[in-house]
């Protein structure tokens, strides 16, 4: 429609007052540049990006220029620019989501793709609990590379960490049920939850795990213990008291670990109270 010559707030009574309102004022009277963001100002015009937003009555998002102009002897006006950023609106919701994304990835450990410690941490808490109120077995297994520090110092920090990975990949293969949990606990040490796992059944894992990494026949020319690398778990399950505590637990299965590697390493050795 025509509506020169008409105010602003006439054609537009919804900006009456508001901020938009304001700028236009300091613009024509005081020669005042601004500009108002989307984010302060919802969408003060009635406009729509598309006929499909215009029937929901989902508003354009806007940005607005408001610029003062004066040409030869008329009364200053103002120019208005307006801009549809709903684009770089979803843009910005879309980048929110990925920053949750993010977060929840960094449960996973960056070289082994496996879980890091902290998804260890909560993930073994909420089990145990489960275990707890289920009065059903709960496992926990400490899982570590025999003599890293000689491969690391003969082969290399990069090829240490190709060792790493194959590790990681070849033990996650060896947990099967939707409920066990891999993690790397931390430098050249991983753990397990075997929830609702017995002694038999998390011993026998174990040992599968240590017979599939010796089976990789990765070389380790200066282990005293084997020409391939090998790992020592230790171990533990019990269907958990109400007095058991977590940390306990877990002490007990890094206490099968130092037996394991006390009496010679590429073995896995289960403690039971
Ligand atoms: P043990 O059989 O008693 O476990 O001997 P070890 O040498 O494996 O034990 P130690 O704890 O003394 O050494 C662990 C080594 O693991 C030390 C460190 O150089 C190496 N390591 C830890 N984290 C990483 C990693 O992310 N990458 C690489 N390449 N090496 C690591
Ligand atoms: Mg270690
Ligand atoms: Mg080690």
């Amino acid at each position: 429609d025509n509506k020169e010559g008409e105010l602003i707030t006439d054609v537009f009574p919804q900006i009456n007052k508001g901020r938009l309102h304001e700028a236009i004022k300091s613009a024509i009277y005081h020669n005042l540049a601004s500009t108002l963001s989307q984010s302060l100002n919802k969408s003060p015009f009635p406009f729509y990006s598309n006929n499909i937003d215009r029937n929901k009555g989902i508003k354009m998002q806007q940005a607005i220029y408001i610029v003062p102009i004066k040409f030869a002897n008329l009364p200053r006006h103002c120019l208005l620019q307006i801009n549809d950023v709903s684009l770089s609106v979803s843009r910005e919701k879309l980048l929110r989501n990925q920053a949750v994304l993010l977060r929840e990835q960094s449960y996973i450990d960056s070289l082994t793709g496996i879980a890091n410690r902290r998804r260890f941490n909560e993930y073994a808490e909420e089990e145990f609990l489960r275990a707890k109120r289920n009065k059903s077995f709960f496992s926990v297994m400490m899982i570590d590379i025999d003599h890293f520090k000689l491969y690391n110092d003969h082969y290399g920090h990069l090829n240490g960490d190709q060792c790493l990975k194959q590790v990681a990949n070849t033990l996650a293969k060896a947990i099967k049920r939707p409920g066990d949990l891999l993690a790397r606990y931390g430098g050249e040490e991983f753990s397990t939850i075997l929830p609702e796992t017995n002694y038999y059944g998390a011993h026998n894992i174990a040992e599968i795990m240590v017979n599939k990494i010796q089976l990789l026949h990765l070389e380790h020319a200066k282990s005293p213990t084997s020409p391939y690398v090998s790992i020592s778990i230790g171990g533990t399950s019990k269907i958990p008291l109400n007095e058991d505590n977590l940390a306990d637990i877990i002490n007990l299965a890094d206490q099968a670990l130092y037996y394991a590697k006390q009496t010679g390493r590429n073995r896995a050795v289960f403690l039971t109270t």
